[in-house]
């Protein structure tokens, strides 16, 4: 953490940062298959407004993948380090958890899109699953 914001985090090679100036809820697991892929496991998010977030990409590799109609997502284009979803319809802006600095004082919150989970893992952890989305934006 520093410059006075709550959480901060990055890419593995270190050219794209950002920080996160308001407090998450917690973190939304995503099982869905765009995810799973992204990732190469399900996806682990925090959601904040865009706008609290501040990126840093001194070297020009942060990039963008349209996934959908819907939603781009970010990732460095040197080191391959999975970062941000990003909808087109929304104020809001998730940030890969894995990509945040230790500690967060986080804590997972739910699955969504479980339904669309691998076949190789269980979800064993007693919170709360949706089949697709969550009822309020995660
Ligand atoms: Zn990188
Ligand atoms: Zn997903």
């Amino acid at each position: 953490m520093s410059d006075g914001g709550v959480l901060a985090g990055g890419c593995l090679c270190g050219a794209v940062r950002y920080e996160v100036v308001e407090q998450p809820m917690g973190v939304v697991n995503c099982h869905c298959g765009q995810c799973r892929r992204f990732h190469g496991h399900f996806g682990a998010y925090i959601t904040i407004p865009r706008e609290t977030v501040a990126v840093s990409d001194s070297d020009g590799t942060l990039s963008w993948y349209r996934s959908s109609a819907k939603a781009q997502r970010g990732f460095c284009s040197r080191c391959g380090s999975s970062l941000f979803w990003n909808g087109d319809e929304s104020d809001l802006l998730d940030v890969a958890a894995g990509s945040l600095d230790q500690p967060t004082g986080l804590a997972t919150l739910r699955h969504i899109h479980v339904a669309d989970k691998a076949d190789y893992y269980t979800i064993d952890d007693g919170l709360e699953r949706f089949p697709r989305g969550a009822p309020e934006p995660p």
